[in-house]
C-alpha cells in the first residue's frame, strides 16, 4: 500500500478507535494480555503508593480498554470486555520490520510528507541519544528551536530536561529523547489526532528498536498516545504501566514546569521512581 493511502487508512482507524470501535477492527484473542496495565510498583515506592492513585491508574488502563473487566448486562449476564493485546495491532505489525534499527526507521521516514506538518517544518526531528538506552523520554513535538536544529528538547524546556537528566546522574547521551510527532506543529499548537495517528507508528517502532527498561512520557500528549487514553495526566502521573516489555511512567512536561515551578517537586518524585528501577543514585552536589 502506498504511504498516502496507508496514512488515510490509519487516520480512519484512529477515528474508529476514538469512537471506541477499536475492539471490533483489530484481531484479538480472549487470552490477550493488556497493552498497558497498572503493574506492581518498584519496591522503593510501594509503601508510598496511595490506593486512590492505584485505582485511578487502573481506570486509565480500563479506559484504554486494557483490562478484562467483566461487564454486566441489564439481564444480569456477565460479559468479558475484550482486552487490548500486548502485541502490535494489525497495522502496526504491517509497519514493523523485526530487527530494524533506528537508522532503518529514519530512512523509512525519509523527507516525510505523510501529514500537513511537513509543510511548515524546517527540519524533521527524529530523536537523539543512545540507541541502546535503558531510559527513553518521549515528548510531544518539536518547538521552534528543535525545528531549526533538528534535535529534540534543545530550547528552554530542553535545557530543563537536560538538568533533570543530569540530576538523575545520567548524561543526555546516555538516554534517548524523541517525540510523538516529528515535525513542529505551527504556533506550537498541540498535534492533531490525525497527525498523531500518522506519526506515532514511527515512535512505536523507535521504542521497539530500543527496547528500553523505562519509558518516561513527558506531558499528556505522549502519555495519552502511548496509553491510548483521554484521561488527564494528573490522574495517572507517577504510576507504573507495562508497555510492551518496558515500564512506562508519565510525568509533567518540562514546559509546564517552566510555567509552574512548584510542580518540580512532583516530577522529581517521579524521576526518583525511575532511578530506583534503573538502580541510579542522585547526583552528589
Ligand atoms: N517540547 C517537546 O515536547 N518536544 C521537544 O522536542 C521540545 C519541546
Amino acid at each position: 500500500m502506498d504511504s498516502a493511502k496507508r496514512s488515510r487508512v490509519e487516520a480512519w482507524l484512529q477515528y474508529g478507535n476514538d469512537l471506541g470501535l477499536g475492539p471490533y477492527f483489530v484481531a484479538r484473542t480472549e487470552s490477550a494480555v493488556s497493552l498497558a496495565h497498572a503493574s506492581a510498583p518498584p519496591p522503593s515506592t510501594s509503601m508510598n503508593m496511595a490506593s486512590t492513585a492505584k485505582s485511578s491508574a487502573k481506570s486509565v488502563a480500563a479506559a484504554a480498554g486494557s483490562m478484562a473487566t467483566p461487564l454486566t448486562t441489564k439481564a444480569g449476564l456477565s460479559l468479558p470486555i475484550i482486552s487490548v493485546p500486548s502485541s502490535p495491532t494489525l497495522f502496526e505489525a504491517a509497519e514493523r520490520v523485526p530487527g530494524e534499527t533506528l537508522e532503518d526507521i529514519r530512512a523509512d521516514l525519509g523527507e516525510c510528507t505523510r501529514c500537513r506538518l511537513h509543510k511548515a517544518r524546517t527540519k524533521l526531528v527524529f530523536g537523539v541519544g543512545n540507541p541502546k538506552a535503558e531510559l527513553v523520554f518521549v515528548g510531544e513535538g518539536p518547538g521552534h528551536d528543535e525545528d531549526i536544529q533538528g534535535e529534540p528538547f534543545v530550547g528552554r524546556a530542553g535545557k530543563l530536561l537536560t538538568q533533570m537528566i543530569e540530576a538523575m546522574s545520567l548524561r543526555r547521551e546516555d538516554v534517548y529523547i524523541c517525540n510523538v510527532v516529528k515535525c513542529r506543529p505551527p504556533e506550537n499548537r498541540l498535534p492533531d489526532k490525525d497527525e498523531i495517528a500518522v506519526c506515532s507508528p514511527f515512535l512505536l517502532r523507535q521504542l521497539a528498536a530500543i527496547q528500553p527498561k523505562v519509558i518516561c512520557c513527558l506531558g499528556a500528549c505522549s502519555a495519552q498516545t502511548l496509553l491510548a487514553t483521554n484521561q488527564g495526566i494528573s490522574r495517572f502521573r507517577g504510576e507504573w504501566f507495562d508497555f510492551r516489555g518496558s515500564k512506562l511512567i508519565a510525568t509533567y512536561h518540562p514546559a509546564y514546569l517552566l510555567r509552574n515551578p512548584p510542580a518540580k517537586s512532583e516530577v522529581w518524585k517521579d524521576l526518583q521512581k525511575v532511578m530506583a528501577v534503573l538502580g541510579l543514585q542522585p547526583k552528589k552536589r
